[in-house]
């Protein structure tokens, strides 16, 4: 590399700044909401980074009416490489809590357990959390203890706006085309469902939505839903005898049937799952919602016809009710198409290394914004932004992680424009 991109190059007190002002902006989207993007406070977010864009002198901004913020940077001067780069971070924290916390930072953290004061049973152990027990030093940030923190995916994007910031103090720094994406309703898998491949403009991207410092994603599942609709036979309660087929019942013994050795609560490691996750009806009729994972088509393809065939089987049981089974298609493992160009991956995996930490190139047990956009024809690991414990009251970051994210992310815009 040209350049040095040392912890001086970014400033802390900048990313530190922005961090704490989104978390306290309340996000949390609502799979319910039909709305885009599904709650309000999104918009006050993505308007923030707006103004906070413009205020670094970011000339090409936009904010569509999707909610998606583009920030556009040409390529450094001298025009060394070619290769247009997107990153992406999302401004939504996740429906299970509520978002807008009140942070607070655990200065030079002494090793101890830290017990967030607005509920006293939310308590960070180092001995329970490892992780924590190797941040003696640093500066941990928390809230409070009864809202997210919101740094799933709020450190995302603080890191991605210092590194912003970095490049239009430092005329240094080799970069070709970048875009910055900042998008709603991640949690809700709607992330990258409101713009098109076109309108960002970029030939690779990352997204900064990962966990471990040195944590490089390059795989997640790839997945299905399916739908069990059972029509029953209604009946007066008091004469159904022999007339009456109840669709509870039937959705009683499928659920009863599906192995429970392929359940989330039984699986681990590159293992995929049938998860029944809702379950509606009345005697009448009945509804069994389940959502199927692998890593691989075939597995996807062997768990859907257990599920075929579990039906096809009551239904043989049962020929007075009417069983409707349907599958669709949600996303699938982005390690496909991220084999067949390895650079991505490998440009990423040498920018750790070049920041000091040991490389991990992990597998998702779920699916990011980059499996949509890398199966949509723009290949998007995941870098690590540095968060722990998300969806809880004792989520936490530390800000040197996050600051190691900001320089591996320097790193690999730099690698591009050299090796493009
Ligand atoms: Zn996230």
């Amino acid at each position: 590399m040209k350049s040095e991109t040392g912890p001086d190059l970014l400033s802390k007190d900048y990313l530190l700044g922005r961090f704490l002002d989104y978390v306290q902006i309340a996000t949390r989207s609502d799979p319910d909401s039909p709305g885009i993007p599904s709650t309000p406070g999104q918009w006050d977010l993505l308007n923030r980074l707006v103004e906070d864009l413009k205020a670094i002198g970011v000339e090409d901004v936009t904010l569509t009416e999707n909610g998606y913020v583009l920030a556009r940077i040409p390529a450094s001067p001298g025009g060394s490489g070619k290769t247009r780069l997107g990153f992406f971070a999302h401004v939504d924290t996740a429906p299970d809590l509520p978002s807008a916390a009140n942070p607070i930072v655990h200065r030079n953290y002494d090793g101890g357990v830290i017990r967030l004061p607005d509920d006293p049973d939310q308590v960070l152990d180092p001995s329970a959390v490892p992780c924590l027990a190797d941040k003696v030093g640093e500066d941990i940030i928390t809230a409070s203890g009864t809202t997210l923190l919101g740094a799933d995916d709020k450190s995302g994007l603080a890191v991605l706006m210092a590194v912003i910031e970095a490049l239009g103090r430092d005329s240094v720094i080799e970069h070709g085309p970048l875009v910055f994406c900042f998008n709603p309703d991640e949690e809700i898998a709607r992330g990258m469902k409101g713009i098109e491949i076109e309108d960002i403009g970029a030939d690779f991207g990352y997204t900064l939505d990962g966990e471990l410092p040195g944590e490089i994603d390059a795989e997640s599942f790839s997945a299905d839903e399916a739908i069990l609709e059972i029509t029953g036979v209604a009946a007066h309660p008091g004469w159904a005898k022999d007339k009456m087929v109840n669709a509870l019942r039937i959705a009683g013994r499928f659920l009863k049937q599906l192995p429970l050795e392929m359940s989330p609560e039984r699986t681990d490691g590159r293992e995929g799952f049938i998860h029944p996750n809702q379950v509606t009806g009345t005697a009448d009729r009945a509804e069994v919602r389940m959502i199927i994972r692998d890593y691989e088509l075939d597995g996807l393809e062997a768990k859907r016809q257990i599920v075929r065939e579990l039906v096809a089987q009551l239904q043989q049981e049962e020929p007075r009710a009417e069983l409707n089974l349907v599958i669709n298609k949600q996303y699938r493992n982005m390690r496909y198409w991220l084999e067949e160009d390895t650079r991505p991956v490998d440009y990423a995996l040498e920018a750790v290394r070049a920041v000091g930490l040991e490389p991990k190139l992990k597998i998702i047990r779920g699916g990011t914004d980059g499996s949509n956009l890398t199966e949509r024809g723009l290949p998007t690991p995941n870098i690590f932004c540095g968060f722990h414990e998300v969806h809880s009251q004792r989520e936490w970051v530390s800000l040197q992680d996050m600051v190691k994210s900001a320089e591996t992310v320097l790193q690999v815009i730099q690698i591009w424009a050299v090796r493009g």
